[in-house]
């Protein structure tokens, strides 16, 4: 029976939100890419939110307001 391993999951949070790699500006809500596929209106909202996947071979990372930070994600301890 294989098990697969869950990935390791890091949540941050910054009040005024992300910068890019590059320093060019703020991230963008990761929502966007979906809500683009959808026709849905761009999130306005500041990506306060960092979630970063570790899943072992790569890293997978997201950027997320505060309305759209998925719930499993939410840390448990927040205010
Ligand atoms: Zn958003």
């Amino acid at each position: 029976m294989t098990r697969r391993r869950k990935p390791t999951v890091r949540v941050a949070h910054r009040p005024d939100g992300w910068v890019l790699p590059d320093f060019t500006d703020l991230a963008d809500c990761t929502t966007n890419f979906h809500r683009e596929q959808d026709g849905r209106p761009a999130c306005t909202g500041t990506a306060v939110w960092k979630v970063v996947e570790d899943h072992g071979m790569h890293l997978t990372i997201g950027f997320y307001c505060d309305a759209d930070l998925p719930a499993e994600h939410r840390p448990q301890d927040a205010a």
